[in-house]
This record gives structure tokens, C-alpha cells and sequence, in this order.
């Protein structure tokens, strides 16, 4: 695979939730691409359509979801895939990790079985062997005496070190695409920086794609080569990390950017952006940003036009022209 080639290209995604009251456009017309070992950062506020979209991707929606679009992997449609066959991806080549690290680990078992059992199943190893290669994992992702250290429960940990496991479990495959949904936001500062240098590290030593959500400016700089700013179901910019700061175009990420607490502001001066997140139900047609704009016209009632500023900065805003 050339160097131009997507790991994941995402194309005129929609994921609707038939509800009660009617249905929820949680993602509408989401199309983007992620490159070999690049570092892409989903921000966004709740609810924007972050997690569903990595639902998307990985098959793993709920039931009353209905999903439209194309999800390429490594060249291969995932929408429309038997469930077999992307259980058989999903375990080996993409890999997940979540906030709260007891959503994949077992309680009751102990990290030795948990590890072993995976290398087992996935790669056919003997015992021995899978628990050789989830020695040298955890100690991969910088877990202290990782020898002794697999034979505890995953209670025995603290958070952060809770959080290493859980990362060594999910790369024990090598898998080719890392997605992480928010997996710091419960740890404490220095904890968190700590996570976000082992995966720039991971990324570069496995040779992983990485799509880190967060709702967190500051994790994004620190961290992405590319961010995908997401509002109301829609992806309202992508650019570079550097053209995000340097020159975000859309008013939302603009927003978002100016709402990043300096060091010296105090925490309830954090700026939030004002009025409220779109009704998913019953979006307004045009921009679901209108209603929060201060730069709304008469035109975003009835268009959100897509202007591509380069090949890799792309936003959807009226101030741009109608390309
Ligand atoms: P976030 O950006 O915070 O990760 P999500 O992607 O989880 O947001 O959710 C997007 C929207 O989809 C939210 O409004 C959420 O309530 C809605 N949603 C998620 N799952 C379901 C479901 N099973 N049924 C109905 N609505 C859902
Ligand atoms: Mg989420």
C-alpha cells in the first residue's frame, strides 16, 4: 500500500436512531480519511456524534441504529460486512479503547488470563508463549515489574496503570488502527500526559493509525496530526494540527478554541461557548450551528456548503463561498 492510501476512508456516513419521538440524526454526511500512522484528533462537544461515528466504523451500533455510507479499511467495505468476518478485524487489525478500562478487562480474572487468552485465540499461540509476548507488552507500555505484575486483578491497579493494561491488552494483536474514545478524560493531569506520550511512542513503534476522541482542546495539541472538529452529527473542519491553531476557519472551532483554559485563568472563567447543542431529533435545515453562530447569515438557514481550502483542510461554513 502506497503511502497515499487511506488506512480508513469514511464516506457520506449517516447513523439514525429510531426512537420513540422519531429519529435521531446522530451522524449526518461524514466523510474523511486517515493516513498511515497519523494521529487524528475527533473533538466535539457531547453529544456532537463522536462516539457513533467509531461505532459506525467498528459495526458495533445499537440495535435501533440504522447506518448508511462506506467505511473502507485498508481497501476492504465494512458497512454491509458478514459479522463474522469484521469480528475477525475488529479483534486483530483495529483495535478499541474506552474511558472507563473496566468496559474490556474482567473483573474476575486475572490479567495473565485475560492477556494469554487473547494471543490464544487470535494468533494460536500456546500458552507459554502468550504469556511471554503479554510479559513484554505490559512492559511496552511501561508497567513496572510487569513479571510479577500479570498475575494481578485488574482492581490491584490504579487507574492510570489500569488504563496501561488495558492499552498492552488491545495492542496485543498489532493491530493496524488504534480508536480511543476519550480514554483519559477520567485520569488526573499528569497521568494523562503520561497516556498521551506512550501512544505518540506506540504509534511510531507499531506503526498504528491513531483516531483519539476527546472533547479536550489542549489533549488535541498536545497529541494529533489532524483534527476533525464535529458539531450536531456533522464534521464541520478538518485541517492539520497546525492550521487548526494557526487558522481555524470555521466559527464553531474557533469557538472551541477560544473556550481552551489558559494556565493562568482560573477554572470557573473557563469560557464556554453559548446557547445550546441542536435537537438531534429535529435539526434545523442548513447549518446545526446557526442558532450559536455569531457570524450567522441568512444563507446557513438553508445551505452548509463544503469548501475545500486545501487537499487537507476542508470546512463547511456559508463564510467561505458555495464551492
Ligand atoms: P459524543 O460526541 O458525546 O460521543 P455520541 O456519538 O455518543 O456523542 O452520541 C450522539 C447522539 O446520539 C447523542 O445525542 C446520543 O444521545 C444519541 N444516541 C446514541 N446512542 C443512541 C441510541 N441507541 N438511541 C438513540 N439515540 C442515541
Ligand atoms: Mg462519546
Amino acid at each position: 500500500m502506497s503511502n497515499n492510501t487511506p488506512i480508513l476512508e469514511v464516506r457520506d456516513l449517516n447513523v439514525e436512531f429510531k426512537v420513540m419521538d422519531g429519529i435521531v440524526k446522530a451522524v449526518n454526511g461524514l466523510s474523511f480519511k486517515a493516513y498511515d500512522q497519523e494521529i487524528i484528533g475527533v473533538v466535539g462537544e457531547s453529544g456532537s456524534g463522536k462516539s457513533q461515528t467509531m461505532l459506525a466504523v467498528m459495526g458495533l451500533l445499537a440495535n435501533n441504529a440504522k447506518v448508511s455510507g462506506s467505511v473502507k479499511f485498508m481497501g476492504q467495505e465494512l458497512i454491509g460486512m458478514p459479522a463474522r468476518e469484521l469480528n475477525k478485524i475488529r479483534g486483530d487489525k483495529i483495535g478499541m479503547i474506552f474511558q472507563d478500562p473496566m468496559t474490556s478487562l474482567n473483573p474476575y480474572l486475572k490479567i495473565s488470563s485475560q492477556m494469554t487468552e487473547v494471543l490464544m485465540l487470535h494468533k494460536g499461540l500456546n500458552y507459554k508463549d502468550a504469556l511471554n509476548q503479554s510479559i513484554q507488552m505490559l512492559e511496552h507500555v511501561k508497567i513496572p515489574e510487569a513479571k510479577n505484575r500479570i498475575n494481578l486483578y485488574p482492581h490491584e491497579f490504579s487507574g492510570g496503570m489500569r488504563q496501561r493494561v488495558m492499552i498492552a491488552m488491545t495492542l496485543l494483536t498489532r493491530p493496524k488502527m488504534l480508536i480511543a474514545d476519550e480514554p483519559t478524560t477520567a485520569l488526573d493531569v499528569t497521568v494523562q500526559a503520561q497516556i498521551l506520550q506512550l501512544l505518540k511512542e506506540l504509534r511510531k513503534e507499531m506503526g498504528m493509525t491513531i483516531i483519539f476522541i476527546t472533547h479536550d482542546m489542549g489533549v488535541v495539541a498536545n497529541l494529533c496530526d489532524r483534527v476533525n472538529v464535529m458539531y450536531g452529527g456533522w464534521l464541520m473542519e478538518t485541517a492539520s494540527i497546525l492550521e487548526t491553531f494557526n487558522n481555524p476557519m470555521h466559527p464553531y472551532t474557533k469557538a472551541l478554541l477560544s473556550a481552551i483554559p489558559s494556565l493562568d485563568s482560573e477554572v470557573d472563567k473557563l469560557q464556554t461557548i453559548p446557547g445550546e447543542p441542536p435537537n438531534l431529533l429535529n435539526l434545523p435545515s442548513g447549518c446545526p450551528f446557526q442558532s450559536r453562530c455569531d457570524k450567522v447569515t441568512e444563507a446557513c438557514k438553508s445551505s452548509i456548503p463544503l469548501n475545500k481550502i486545501n487537499p487537507r483542510h476542508v470546512v463547511k461554513c456559508t463564510l467561505y463561498g458555495n464551492k
